[in-house]
C-alpha cells in the first residue's frame, strides 16, 4: 500500500519519461514513445542478400537463418535499451524488447514452424550477480507474442570468461574444452531453433553456442538479436 502509495507520488513528480528522448509519456506509451519508437533503427537484415548476420556463421551450415531488430550504434536507442536490461536491473525493457522484435519478425518466424527458442546462457556466476539472463528475458517476450516453447537449461556456459576480449584465446578453449554445453540432448536433438542473444558484435559468442547445439543434434539454428553493429 505503501509502496503504491509512494510510486503514485513519485510519478506525479516524476513523470515517465522516454528512455531515448526523455519527453514525458502519454496514455498508451510504454518505456518509449511513439515518436522514437517509429524511428528505430530496424534492420531488415532477413531480407538483405547477403545477410551480415549469416556470414558470421559462415562454415555453420546448420545456421539457416538470421534476424535482427535494430542497428547497434553508439549512442543509439539500442544501446540505451539494453544498458538498462543489463546494467539497470531493468528487466521489464528486455521483454518489451523480445516483443516488439517478435511482432516484427512475426511473419517469417511463423513461415519457419520452429520447434522452440533457446537463449545464449550466461555463467551461473554472472547470472546470479545479474538476477537473471538478459537473453532469456528477451526470449520470455519473443514468447509472449508468437506462443514458441522455450528451451530453459538445455545449453549451459561452462566458463566466466569474456568473449569480447579474449576472443582467441576463447576460441582456443572451445576447440579443446568447449565454453558452451548442451546437458539435455533429449529435448533439442532434431529441433528447429531461433537462438536468441541481445547483441551480436563479433559474434564469437553465438557462433560457439551454435556449434554446441549443432554437436549435440540440433537441426536448424536461426539466430536472432535486439541489435548488431554488422
Ligand atoms: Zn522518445
Amino acid at each position: 500500500m505503501m509502496k503504491k502509495y509512494l510510486k503514485d507520488l513519485l510519478s506525479l513528480i516524476y513523470p515517465n519519461v522516454c528512455y531515448n528522448c526523455d519527453i514525458a509519456l502519454v496514455e498508451g506509451e510504454d518505456k518509449i514513445c511513439l515518436r522514437c519508437f517509429r524511428d528505430f533503427p530496424l534492420t531488415n537484415y532477413h531480407e538483405t542478400d547477403p545477410n551480415p548476420l549469416i556470414q558470421i556463421a559462415a562454415g555453420n551450415e546448420k545456421v539457416k537463418g538470421a534476424f535482427c531488430y535494430m542497428k547497434f550504434n553508439k549512442e543509439g536507442v539500442a544501446q540505451k535499451l539494453l544498458h538498462e536490461l543489463k546494467y539497470k536491473g531493468n528487466d521489464t525493457i528486455g521483454l518489451l524488447l523480445g516483443e516488439w522484435f517478435a511482432k516484427y519478425i512475426e511473419r517469417e518466424i511463423s513461415s519457419l514452424e520452429l520447434d522452440g527458442i533457446i537463449a545464449v546462457p550466461l555463467h551461473k556466476a554472472k547470472r546470479r550477480k545479474r538476477g537473471y539472463n538478459q537473453s532469456e528475458v528477451i526470449a520470455k517476450g519473443i514468447q509472449n507474442v508468437t506462443g514458441l516453447k522455450i528451451f530453459r537449461d538445455a545449453l549451459i556456459r561452462t566458463k566466466n570468461v569474456s568473449t569480447q576480449t579474449k576472443k582467441g584465446k576463447v576460441e582456443r578453449w572451445q576447440n579443446v574444452d568447449p565454453l558452451y554445453q548442451v546437458v539435455d540432448n533429449d529435448s533439442i536433438i532434431g529441433k528447429k531453433v531461433l537462438l536468441i542473444d541481445d547483441v551480436i558484435t563479433t559474434g564469437a559468442t553465438i557462433s560457439m553456442a551454435a556449434e554446441a547445439l549443432v554437436g549435440s543434434g540440433v537441426d536448424e539454428i536461426y539466430f536472432g538479436c535486439i541489435a548488431s553493429g554488422k
